[in-house]
């Protein structure tokens, strides 16, 4: 993780929110390359969620919504964690963290009912103090105010999720859309969580950003559905890279779920730090739905014209987290190789840490393994020598032709090796070289980022390469 936290900040993909003023915890800004790999995977998800398919639509909803909304949904009282402090030395827990950190097992109640007691004798992991405050419940929500008096009246919440907007604008939606059950709504947008103990780089953050999917469904069909997404989530993340040795179904038992739901699996994938959550796919009956039909007084349901029907939908609901994602696909893709010191296409061999240097002739590379349809850049532009406007000048027609076909970077400064080493270790997919040769004949070398092989190819078939 170090070794990656570094290339994240060298290379501007990830940097502290507020580095200049100490930084904040818990809140992180993406650099030029870490907001184009946001967007390739938030472009993937509504591309496979919403515009592949004929029965999901979109929402962008706003971030403050009616403070009923979570009154409704349940956030206001039960959306908490229980927290733990050392009266010694300050530091502060979430105490089912604590427990694990410690091996602890908590025998009473599920996740949700907390209110569980520490063994007596608990120390703090930090300073071994016993002097430890009994777990209490902390809400997660960020509270602010609408308006310029600060009252009770006018208190408010940054969504701790997208998802509730989507039932609350159900309605709407449906009465435009002109669809059918079963179908969904997507959003993507910013969540915010007061997190006791952010931690684990970008992974557990106080804001972030979600990508969820509510699909509504007769009732009855649940387990269907559910194993439907499941299924259909897997095979989403492997197109986007992360192969499928690397995720684990985390099946929750019956006795963890929430009262309402009926089956939930997470999604999760092997960090260094440990097999941890991507998404939670969740099959949560007509709980939201009825909830709000209850505070708003609105009818929710839905009548079924095939069968005479009416009901409340039913909902699958797949959440996944863009910045879990992001951190996943730049743990996968990190890699470190011996390669020749000629870059002529040679053998390239994996690392051995243990040895003090590579062997004679080698070199030691690091490289962003990014599926192409993710990597922020796709394609880099060299000329040969940057003093031969020649060269340049041929270069920066190719560099257009490259731009086209997607986001394309161009770099005349340095040796050429280096070059291609800079590329590598930001995940560039394809490097094109312009040479005396390409101005005799038109044609161009085209490198491969991981093979490192070299191939002549002809500009008027870059287009087709590239795309
Ligand atoms: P966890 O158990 O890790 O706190 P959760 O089960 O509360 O997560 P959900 O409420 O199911 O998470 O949220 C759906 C998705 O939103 C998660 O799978 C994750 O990708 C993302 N997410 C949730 N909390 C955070 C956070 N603090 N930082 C970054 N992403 C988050």
């Amino acid at each position: 993780m170090e070794k990656l936290v570094s290339l994240c900040k060298r290379r501007g993909f990830i940097f502290q929110s507020s580095e200049i003023y100490g930084g904040i915890n818990g809140f992180w800004d993406y650099g030029p390359l870490g907001v184009e790999l946001k967007r390739n995977i938030r472009d993937a998800w509504w591309k496979a969620m919403v515009r592949d398919r004929e029965d999901v639509v979109g929402l962008d909803a706003s971030i403050i919504m009616h403070p009923r909304v979570w009154e409704a949904s349940g956030h206001l009282t039960g959306f908490t964690d229980p927290m733990v402090d050392c009266k010694a030395c300050k530091k502060r827990y979430r105490a089912d963290q604590l427990c694990e950190e410690l091996g602890i097992t908590i025998e009473t109640g599920s996740a949700e009912e907390h209110g569980f007691k520490l063994p007596p004798g608990t120390q703090c992991p930090a300073c071994g103090s016993t002097d430890l405050t009994e777990p209490r419940d902390f809400n997660l929500m960020f509270k602010t105010f609408i308006g310029p008096v600060e009252d009770a009246s006018s208190v408010a919440y940054l969504r701790p999720e997208t998802a509730q907007a989507i039932f609350a604008q159900f309605n709407n939606v449906l009465s435009v859309s002109r669809q059918k059950v079963p179908f969904g709504i997507a959003q993507i947008g910013k969540a915010f969580r007061n997190e006791i103990n952010p931690r684990n780089y970008t992974f557990r953050s106080r804001e972030f950003e979600q990508m969820e999917l509510e699909f509504f469904i007769k009732p009855g069909t649940d387990a269907e559905w559910h194993e439907y997404w499941v299924a259909e989530r897997l095979r989403w993340y492997e197109t986007i890279g992360l192969p499928s040795s690397s995720l684990h179904r985390d099946i929750h038992p019956k006795e963890k779920l929430a009262h309402y739901a009926s089956a939930c699996t997470d999604v999760a994938y092997e960090f260094p730090f440990g097999i941890q959550e991507l998404e939670g796919i969740a099959a949560r009956g007509n709980f939201d739905l009825s909830r709000h039909q209850e505070f708003s007084g609105k009818s929710m349901e839905y009548f079924d014209q095939e069968t005479n029907e009416k009901y409340v939908p039913h909902v699958v609901e797949p959440s996944a987290g863009v910045d879990r994602i992001a951190l996943a696909l730049l743990c996968n893709a990190y890699a470190e190789e011996w390669v020749p010191t000629k870059d002529t296409g040679g053998e390239v061999l994996a690392a051995d840490i243990t040895a003090s240097r590579p062997p004679e002739g080698y070199e030691m590379r690091t490289v962003m393994r990014f599926a192409p349809c993710i990597a922020p850049v796709k394609t880099a532009v060299f000329p040969l020598l940057k003093n031969k406007p020649e060269l340049v000048a041929k270069a920066r027609e190719v560099f257009e032709i490259a731009k086209a076909c997607g986001p394309a970077f161009y770099d005349e400064g340095g040796a050429i090796g280096r070059r291609y080493r800079r590329q590598d270790e930001i995940g560039t997919p394809y490097g094109v070289t312009i040479d005396f040769d390409t101005l005799k004949d038109e044609t161009v070398t085209l490198r491969d980022r991981d093979t490192m092989k070299q191939e002549r190819v002809k500009i008027a078939e870059l287009p087709a390469l590239l795309k």
